[in-house]
């Protein structure tokens, strides 16, 4: 995945020293005598059994329900080393569970399903249901996502997200709305150009448009050309984004001319400084293929002046990284035992990431980045993933939107006691 020799072989150490894998149990009640063990386990516990039989709710007061996340995978589609098997997965949703943990304070178990059946995945995620405050999917190739998420969004009473799709959408939606601020642009008039067609773009494209962006201005493509209306071989939900308004022999070359926003969801090193030249005044490149973007940060700002470039990478700025929104996300809706994660609570987060990117930069985020001044501008439209602040901007924002939209089992306050206890 990458060539740095160093790199590789820290990772290998990092992982196998000490305890093998990232994360672990830990006792959260006192178990130091005879007593306490008597109230943990048999005979006392089943009063707690009996108070949750009676009512179900009563599993977030006494069981750590309320604050556990399933993150699931079948290893079909794992970072950008494709369906390297549920196994082989493991340590990236181990990684996962640990970014839960550090920035949110939320316990993950990581779970691998050795299936590529969309029916036996989808039951044996149902059956766990009591299990769980929260499921993260994780890393399941398109279209079977699609079809997976939907079903247990539909037959689960708990949030249910798979994060390739809506985190990369949440974050980059984020991104645009605070880029095309930053130009003085419409959203509802500029002419994006979408390339890849899987389930990152798919999910992508379907935020933006949320957000005011016209399918009539929205050209997406996948490896075999424009997604046209009359193509005859469009899987998945590639149809969504079919548009005419091109012929359907269109190329990316063609087609990138004069466009406001190219969004890249596909694979690296398609996209050349020549067509970036071709494309309108003040142009957007978000280039987030992983690990190697589309077309490369230094390449995209040498091309023009004129550019606002994000990528998926950590050493550049601008990078749209789902880790700024997956924790907060599912804190704000564990914190209202929310039955689902819906289109308002994705809105209020893009909302509250957008906003947060405009505030004064705290020292302890310019320390991190060795930066003096980091402000919002062409080179940081998108709060950084250690700014403490994300956890009180989004997971409020979206336990309000939970409330807003009735899917709140809990209903918070006092706010200000609510971020209070999330900056402890
Ligand atoms: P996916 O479901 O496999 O989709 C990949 C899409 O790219 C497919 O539609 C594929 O076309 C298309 N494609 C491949 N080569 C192409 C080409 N030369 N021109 C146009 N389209 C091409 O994968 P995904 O999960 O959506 O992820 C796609 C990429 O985005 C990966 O590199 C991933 O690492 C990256 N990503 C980045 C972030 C981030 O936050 N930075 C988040 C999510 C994903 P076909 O449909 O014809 O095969
Ligand atoms: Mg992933």
């Amino acid at each position: 995945m990458n060539n740095d020799k160093t790199l590789n072989e820290e990772a290998l150490e990092y992982h196998a020293k000490g305890r093998p894998g990232k994360i672990e149990v830990i006792p959260t009640k006192e178990y130091a005598n005879q007593r306490d063990l008597s109230l943990a386990y048999s005979p006392g516990v089943a009063e707690p059994c009996l108070a949750i039989q009676a009512n179900p709710e009563d599993a977030y007061k006494y069981t750590a329900k309320g604050n556990l996340v399933a993150v699931i995978s079948n290893g079909t589609a794992v970072l950008g080393l494709g369906d390297i098997g549920a196994l082989a997965g493991k340590p990236v949703m181990e990684g996962k569970g640990l970014l839960f943990k550090i920035y949110a304070d939320i316990d993950v178990f990581d779970i691998e399903l050795n299936t590529k059946d969309v029916d036996e995945f989808v039951r044996t995620v149902k059956i766990m249901e009591p299990t769980f405050g929260g499921v993260n999917l994780e890393d399941i190739s398109a279209p079977e996502c699609f079809e997976i998420e939907e079903r247990l969004k539909k037959e689960l009473n708990i949030p249910v997200m798979h994060d390739d799709q809506h985190g990369t959408a949440i974050i980059s939606s984020a991104s645009l709305l605070n880029a095309l601020e930053l130009v003085n642009k419409d959203i509802t008039k500029v002419k994006i150009i979408i390339n890849g067609a899987g389930a990152s773009a798919i999910s992508c494209t379907r935020l933006y448009n949320a957000l005011g962006a016209k399918k009539e201005n929205i050209f997406m493509f996948d490896s075999k050309g424009l997604i046209h209306p009359d193509r005859t071989n469009l899987d998945g939900k590639k149809i969504e984004f079919a548009n005419n308004n091109m012929p359907i022999d269109t190329t990316l070359i063609q087609a990138i001319n004069g466009a406001d926003v190219f969004v890249g969801l596909s694979k690296g090193n398609i996209l050349s400084k020549e067509m970036v030249k071709t494309m309108a005044k003040d142009c957007i490149v978000f280039a987030l293929a992983n690990p190697t973007p589309e077309i490369s940060y230094d390449d995209a700002m040498d091309a023009r002046e004129d550019i606002i470039v994000a990528t998926g990478r950590s050493d550049y700025p601008n990078q749209v990284n789902n880790v700024l929104g997956f924790p907060y996300i599912f804190r704000g809706a564990l914190d209202v035992r929310a039955s689902e994660i819906n289109e308002e609570m994705k809105l209020a987060a893009v909302r509250a990431l957008a906003e947060l990117a405009k505030k004064p930069v705290p020292d302890i985020v310019n320390m991190a980045y060795s930066e003096a001044n980091l402000s919002f501008g062409r080179n940081y439209i998108i709060p950084k993933p250690v700014d403490p602040r994300l956890l009180t901007s989004v997971a409020p924002a979206v336990a309000r939107a939970a409330m807003e939209t009735g899917v709140a089992k809990f209903a918070i306050t006092d706010w200000d006691a609510y971020e209070n206890q999330l900056a402890k």
